[in-house]
């Protein structure tokens, strides 16, 4: 199996060789508006034509070296492509950003530890600040973007990993997610882990309140500021994604299989979350979330797998018995009308994503080396919450 990362690397050109990037940035992302305006009005998305009728002029007009006119028109193409596969509607698309696209081993490469870069001026050499084992692997195309004054390559890396299959996995882990607890994990080993959303909650409540404060004021300033509060929250987010799915694969062993709420066909429902919780319910965070898990769980020897979330914290995970009111959301407690089992009820939907990971197995034919955990233990102690 292969995965995509992108490494966010720091280079570090000397002075002379800075204005020389800057200048070619610049020269790039004016051809690259030169190429939309073009594109915009023939409204034709046709490779060849383009290159025909703009290759040699791009030349001319900027003095691009013939790789980098070629990379103009393909960075033109591929934003007005997606515009056209995301049915959004025509519109002339401008680009601000000082950035550029870089083909291996063509416009940019690494030899020892330093990167080597074509500008207008040639090819430049450059070290960096990231150690270079972040890019082991096969390198694609970056893209060169200058910010607050740095240089960074943005390099997506291509690892390999071995593939998971269903006969090397030992363990199940049913993972739900919610606000009061970010992720409540239940094992094969019949252990419940809870991981306390108490500071994401007190954290983005903070967030949501700045910015509408600053949202009420409406001066330019403030509309400056409520976009350094999005990127600090962004950034904040992100980061804390990434240590809860590191906790998570580093807490269980190789071959475990983690089991999530499919919450893709959330969005269609909105109107089942009430507003107020719509903020957190159903954001980016969570998708973010289950991409670092699911890249983290490959390196790991761990298999992520998504389920349908319907009805996991009205069933009763020991005699399966379903319905509404055997949770109580206002006390968080589950109790169930059949068989009278009680527990807090986001483990209760860990339990059975737990059983829906462990049908997934026994369908997909395999269940020998999960004797143990065909059932969910009945555990013993409702763990203490908060
Ligand atoms: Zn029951």
């Amino acid at each position: 199996m292969k995965i995509t990362l992108t490494a966010k690397v720091k280079i570090l050109p000397d002075e002379e060789t800075k204005s020389i990037l800057i200048r070619t940035l610049h020269t790039y992302t004016s051809a690259c508006n030169y190429v939309s305006v073009h594109l915009f009005s023939t409204q034709n998305m046709n490779k060849r034509a383009l290159h025909g009728e703009l290759y040699y002029e791009l030349r001319r007009r900027y003095a691009l070296k013939s790789q980098m006119a070629e990379s103009v028109i393909r960075t033109v193409l591929a934003k007005y492509k997606s515009l056209d596969s995301l049915h959004k509607p025509w519109t002339l698309i401008r680009f601000n950003k000082p950035q550029c696209d870089l083909v291996w081993n063509r416009d940019y490469s690494l030899k020892g530890d330093k990167f080597s870069v074509g500008t207008l001026d040639g090819r430049k050499r450059m070290s960096f600040a990231k150690p270079s084992s972040s890019l082991s692997g096969k390198l694609g195309t970056a893209k060169l973007v200058y910010k607050h004054n740095k240089f960074y390559l943005h390099v997506p890396v291509t690892h390999e990993v071995p593939n998971i299959s269903e006969e090397d996995i030992a363990n199940v882990v049913g993972i739900d997610r919610g606000i009061r607890f970010l992720a409540t994990c239940y094992d094969s080993n019949g252990k419940t882990l809870f991981h306390s959303g108490a500071e994401v909650k007190t954290k983005r409540a903070h967030f949501l309140e700045l910015r509408r404060e600053l949202a009420r004021t409406g001066t330019s300033s403030s509309r400056k500021r409520l976009k350094a509060i999005g990127q600090r929250e962004n950034r904040w987010m992100r980061d804390f994604n990434h240590c809860l799915s590191k906790t998570l694969t580093e807490h269980y062993p190789e071959g475990t299989l983690f089991v999530l709420e499919d919450l893709s066909g959330i969005c269609a429902t909105t109107e089942n979350v009430k507003t107020r919780n719509r903020y957190v319910n159903v954001s980016w965070p969570y998708y973010d979330f289950e991409q670092k898990l699911m890249y983290k769980a490959a390196f790991r020897g761990q298999k992520v797998i998504k389920v349908n979330p319907a009805y996991t914290s009205q069933t009763c995970p020991i005699c399966g018995k379903r319905e509404k009111a055997n949770r109580d959301k206002v006390r968080h407690i589950f109790r169930c009308n059949g068989c009278g089992y009680t527990s807090n009820d986001d483990r209760i939907a860990a339990m059975n994503l737990h059983s829906m990971g462990i049908k997934y197995l026994m369908q997909s034919g395999e269940s020998k080396s999960l004797a143990g955990g065909a059932k969910p233990t009945v555990p013993d102690v409702t763990p203490t919450i908060q």
